[in-house]
């Protein structure tokens, strides 16, 4: 490859799924059962099912053979009708089914949305710690990445700052994720307006990943960026993935919440329409189901999740007090996941965050996601979307794990012997 090709940390093998898979292989199966909390597939536990109408109407779209043929490729028309309607309920105003683009999946939504932002010399401005797949994509695009902090003891919000320090010229977007992967916040109606207002100025616009749109279960009711789409132009992004439980679909969703017409004028729609062009979308049937899915789908199901995953992040975060080489800075208040500190000097035999992640799984069969992967060294992702049984039993195992690794225990065995040693 051409050298500058590539101009940044080369990101290709820093993917979560690449290192969750070395970690998994290192795993002494024999050993223990393997607790995963690496990786945000709640599918893998049975309290994180889908319900039954959403399955109902997958099914019924498929049973009545309307949808086996292609569908046109920025998606069914129905589809984006039914998502546009869906979206504008939190919104002070209403989208058309022209601002839905129907993808597979968010991934899929994130590759289009700095596919057509790319030009020779653009930056796209990201959060960190944050998302793999966004440096991914811009590495293909030949995009430059710029990270601006997300700061741990401010809530995760975002280094506004650093934000005005970064953007030049060349800047085109700023990427938002909310609620948050992989911290578990929840930004407030204040900040987000802030960040609006800071785009504004440098005339950017927003991308905001919606991947986690409603999983809020802390004190900030969820806010989705498009209620500032007056301020500055908004590309949400968004699928059924992670709320209606059902990643495998890939059924995602790319939409402009620009009011004022902004992506019209600056020919931005019309590249959109013709990127879908080469984007083969989900599956006829499934995007056919999605109307049911959205409309049908009961408040309840919505609020067991919601419940459940308070219950889950509560217990995490109790369980991660009782490990001193382990510190959260802030209650999960939403998404899935948590980033949780290291504090390696309380370790004898671990060199940093990975280290401690391998040695973890070989021991203790328990994975967890290396800070390094999400852009923090000596931090920890940990996912609480799973069974709480095996949440308290991951716990119990990392904390003998701290045990066994920590200085403490030689200093009080050396102790020991030196008293052994003075009454023999
Ligand atoms: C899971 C996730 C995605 C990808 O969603 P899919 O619909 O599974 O493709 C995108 N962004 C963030 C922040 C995520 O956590």
């Amino acid at each position: 490859m051409e050298k500058g090709m590539m101009n940044m940390e080369t990101p290709t093998n820093v993917t979560i799924k690449g290192i969750l898979g070395t970690l998994m292989a290192s795993v002494d199966e024999k050993k223990k059962r393997v607790i995963s909390l690496g990786m945000g597939d709640p599918t893998a536990y049975s309290c994180f099912t889908t319900n039954s109408i959403v399955q109902d109407s997958v099914v019924q779209t498929l049973e009545s053979q309307k949808f086996n043929g292609y569908s046109p490729t920025v998606g069914l028309l129905q589809t984006r009708k039914a998502i546009a309607e869906y979206l504008s309920i939190n919104l002070p105003y209403k989208l058309l089914e022209d601002d839905v683009y129907i993808t597979a999946g968010c991934t899929q939504a994130i590759e289009v949305a700095i596919s057509i932002l790319a030009k020779p010399n653009a930056n796209i401005l990201v959060p960190k710690p944050g998302f793999p797949i966004y440096e991914l994509c811009a590495a293909f695009r030949n995009v430059e990445i710029r990270h601006f902090d997300l700061l741990p003891d401010k809530g995760w919000e975002v280094d506004l700052k650093a934000v005005d320090a970064l953007t030049d010229q060349n800047t085109v977007a700023i990427v938002i994720i909310n609620p948050g992967n992989p911290c578990g916040n929840v930004y407030s109606y204040q900040h987000l307006k802030k960040i609006a207002e800071i785009a504004q100025k440098h005339k950017i616009l927003v991308i905001a990943d919606e991947v986690y749109g409603h999983l809020a279960f802390g004190e900030n009711p969820f806010v989705p960026m498009g209620v500032f789409g007056s301020i500055v132009p908004v590309i949400t992004l968004g699928s059924l993935s992670k709320r209606w439980l059902v990643p495998g679909w890939r059924l995602g969703w790319l939409v402009t919440t620009d009011p004022n017409g902004i992506f019209k004028n600056t020919k931005t729609v019309d590249r959109l329409k013709k990127y879908f062009d080469i984007c083969g979308g989900p599956a006829t049937f499934i995007q056919a189901a999605v109307q049911r899915i959205l409309e049908d789908t009961k408040d309840v199901f919505f609020t067991t999740t919601l419940c459940t995953l308070k219950q889950t992040s509560d217990l995490c975060f109790k369980k991660i007090k009782e490990i001193p080489c382990l510190t959260c800075t802030q209650k999960p208040q939403g998404a899935m996941a948590v980033m949780v500190k290291l504090n390696i000097s309380l370790l004898k035999d671990i060199s940093d965050d990975i280290d401690f992640c391998f040695k973890l799984a070989k021991e203790e069969s328990v994975i967890l996601l290396p800070g390094l992967t999400v852009g923090l060294k000596n931090w920890v992702r940990i996912t609480f979307a799973a069974e709480p049984s095996s949440l308290e039993e991951a716990f119990d195992r990392i904390k003998y794990f701290y045990q066994k690794h920590s200085h403490q225990q030689k200093g009080q065995n050396n102790q020991l012997q030196f008293k052994q040693q003075i009454f023999l």
